[in-house]
Order: C-alpha cells, then sequence, then structure tokens
C-alpha cells in the first residue's frame, strides 16, 4: 500500500496525479489524505476528479472518496488496460494534465493505447499543449516510446471545449536520456495566439515581446483563431536547442494588459537563455516521474521550483527512487535519477 500525505511541500495537484500514476504503474493500492491542503480551495476539484476517474478507468480500479472537495482518496487499480479511451475534464479543467496523470501507465503497456481528451489544453498553471507537443513529448520519445500528440480545438480558461488525440505506442524497455547541455540555439519562434478576441490583442503583445527578446522581426507571429469554444489569448515562445526544445508561455486574463502577458513569458525565456541550461523550470518537474520509471536520467536547470523539490520528495518515498540535486554552477544545479 502506498500512503502519502498530500500536504508535503507544494501541497497541490501534482502530488495527487503522480501519486496515481505510479499506483498504476506499479498496481499498488494508494491512500491520499490531506489533498491540495495548501491550494485556495483544498481537496479535489473538477480537473483532479476527472484524472482520478480517467485512472480508475485505465486500471479498473476501486476508488473510495472521489467526489469533488474530497480531501482522503483511496484507489486500488487491478491492472492497466491499453486500448482506446475517451476523457472529458468537463469544464476548462486541464486536459494536458489528466493525460500526464496515465500517460506513464501506458508507456510499458502491452498494446497501443489512442486517447481522446477533452477540456482545458491552454490553462494557467498547467502545461499548454504546446508545451506538452514541443517541448515534453519530444523527449518521452526519446527515451523509447512513441507519443503523438494532434490538437483539434483550443480549450481556454474559463470556457474549456477543446480537444486534443493522442496515441500511445509502448516500448518495453525505456531509456535513460542525460540533458546535459543545450547546445547551440537552431530556432526562435514567438506566437501570439488569440481566439475570437481583437488581434490587435497579439500584436501589442508580439511588440512588446520583441522589445523583451531583440529577436528578428521574422520570429514574431500572430495566430488569429475565430469560431472556437470561448475567447482566449497564449503567447508561446519556442527555444529551439541542438538537444531540447523549451516552450514559455502566459496567458491573457481580463485586467491584465497585453504587453504584461507578453513580458511575463518573454522574461522567462530571456532567463533562460542566460542561464544556459537545458532544462526549465517545468520541464524540469515533469521530467523526474518518466526518467525514474527508466531506472535513470540526468538533466541541468536552475534554481529547483517547489514544484521540483516535492516531486522528487514524493519519487523517493513512493519508488524509492535514488535522486541526487549538486549545485553545478552559480543558479544551475544538476539532477541525477537513479544510477
Ligand atoms: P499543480 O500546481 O500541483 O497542480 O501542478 C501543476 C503542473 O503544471 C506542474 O507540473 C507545473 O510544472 C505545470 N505547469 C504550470 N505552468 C506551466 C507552464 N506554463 N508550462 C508548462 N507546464 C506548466
Amino acid at each position: 500500500m502506498l500512503t502519502v500525505d498530500g500536504s508535503f511541500g507544494e501541497g497541490g495537484g501534482q502530488i495527487l496525479r503522480s501519486s496515481l500514476a505510479l499506483a498504476l504503474v506499479a498496481g499498488a493500492e494508494l491512500r491520499i489524505t490531506n489533498i491540495r491542503a495548501r491550494r485556495q480551495k483544498p481537496g479535489l476539484m473538477r480537473q483532479h476528479l476527472a484524472a482520478v476517474r480517467a485512472a480508475a478507468a485505465v486500471g479498473r480500479a476501486e476508488i473510495k472518496g472521489a467526489e469533488i472537495g474530497s480531501k482522503e482518496l483511496h484507489f486500488k487499480p487491478t491492472t492497466v488496460e491499453p486500448g482506446d479511451y475517451a476523457f472529458n475534464v468537463g469544464s476548462a479543467g486541464s486536459a494536458t494534465l489528466v493525460f500526464q496523470t496515465i500517460l506513464p501507465a501506458f508507456l510499458r503497456a502491452s498494446k497501443p493505447c489512442r486517447i481522446t481528451l477533452e477540456g482545458g489544453t491552454h490553462n494557467p498553471m498547467a502545461p499548454p499543449f504546446d508545451f506538452l507537443d514541443r517541448a515534453f513529448l519530444p523527449l518521452i520519445r526519446r527515451m523509447g516510446a512513441g507519443v503523438n500528440a494532434r490538437l483539434e480545438t483550443r480549450g481556454f480558461y474559463p470556457a474549456g471545449g477543446g480537444r486534443f488525440f493522442a496515441t500511445i505506442e509502448p516500448t518495453k524497455t525505456l531509456h535513460r536520456i542525460d540533458l546535459l547541455e543545450r547546445g547551440e540555439i537552431l530556432g526562435r519562434r514567438v506566437v501570439a495566439t488569440v481566439s475570437n478576441l481583437t488581434p490587435q490583442i497579439a500584436l501589442r503583445e508580439l511588440e512588446a515581446a520583441q522589445r523583451v527578446l531583440g529577436w528578428g522581426r521574422e520570429c514574431f507571429r500572430p495566430d488569429i483563431q475565430k469560431g472556437g469554444p470561448g475567447p482566449g489569448n497564449v503567447l508561446t515562445i519556442d527555444v529551439e536547442s541542438e538537444h531540447v526544445t523549451e516552450v514559455f508561455s502566459a496567458f491573457g486574463e481580463r485586467g491584465v494588459r497585453a504587453e504584461t502577458v507578453a513580458e511575463r513569458a518573454a522574461s522567462e525565456a530571456k532567463a533562460y537563455i542566460e542561464a544556459g541550461v537545458p532544462v526549465g523550470e517545468h520541464l524540469a518537474d515533469q521530467l523526474l516521474l518518466p526518467m525514474a520509471l527508466a531506472g535513470g536520467g540526468s538533466f541541468k536547470t536552475f534554481a529547483l521550483s517547489s514544484h521540483t523539490t516535492t516531486h522528487i520528495e514524493l519519487l523517493r518515498k513512493l519508488l524509492g527512487a535514488k535522486i541526487r540535486v549538486e549545485k553545478a554552477e552559480e543558479d544551475a544545479f544538476v539532477v541525477e535519477v537513479g544510477g
């Protein structure tokens, strides 16, 4: 039995999702208490419940405590059943996070899987589809599993209504990967997407991002969408290097100037480039679990976020993973998983 107190460290949804992922992979019963204790609205929200239900479907699991607001959950999987699945968060809750909950179980499944996910694809505080598609999944493919995703409809917060598809060709063995060097920067791209909003927002964001980054005009592109569900705006910044691609993003919000939105993402991208590390803040916390499953891996990143330190603690506790963190340079750290 895996037991987790969900209030440690970051005390958020990641502890729940990763615990579910590991329970599925290990075929082990899980009891988790104090779910999301450090969040303003603790307990299971719709998006977390969707992750629990998705994990339960994949693992043919018995569940207790799967209700909105629940702070305690028992999860008892019986198997991992590959096949075709469709999951709907039923709100603008992040569908990419639901996908990341069940993905680890499918990486070494006995058969390929196809999954349709509906809900939010572009949410603040969650990986936007672009990050999943261009930063995270290419690294999972490098570990040996054939995972591909295709976006059909963007679902922005608060309207939701997005949809994407994923296919997973499992592998018998996941390989370790080492991301210690970024290599040359080969491509830079900034896209300002507006859906059912004035194109002016996108143009102002591109101007503001250009002022921070100083890149050539050819790197900046507006993407004007009409007719999708709800209004929405996201600025994504891709930094494509020899060994890794990073995707930074910021979302338009009511009452926040377009320039401020753009500056948020652009400052993150600028800090990443200046730090010279291959792995940014979000990839750092999301790579740990696949690396632990692969039995090893390493990466260089900047100061660890509390999501990353929490994830390290969780993987040590539940998997007995050996994870070492060493300071490499001023503000650069090497995280070594396994080995
Ligand atoms: P939690 O706050 O515990 O529900 O976890 C949120 C997850 O979303 C973490 O794995 C974060 O790294 C990830 N995340 C948040 N914002 C972004 C972003 N802009 N790009 C990629 N991943 C993100």
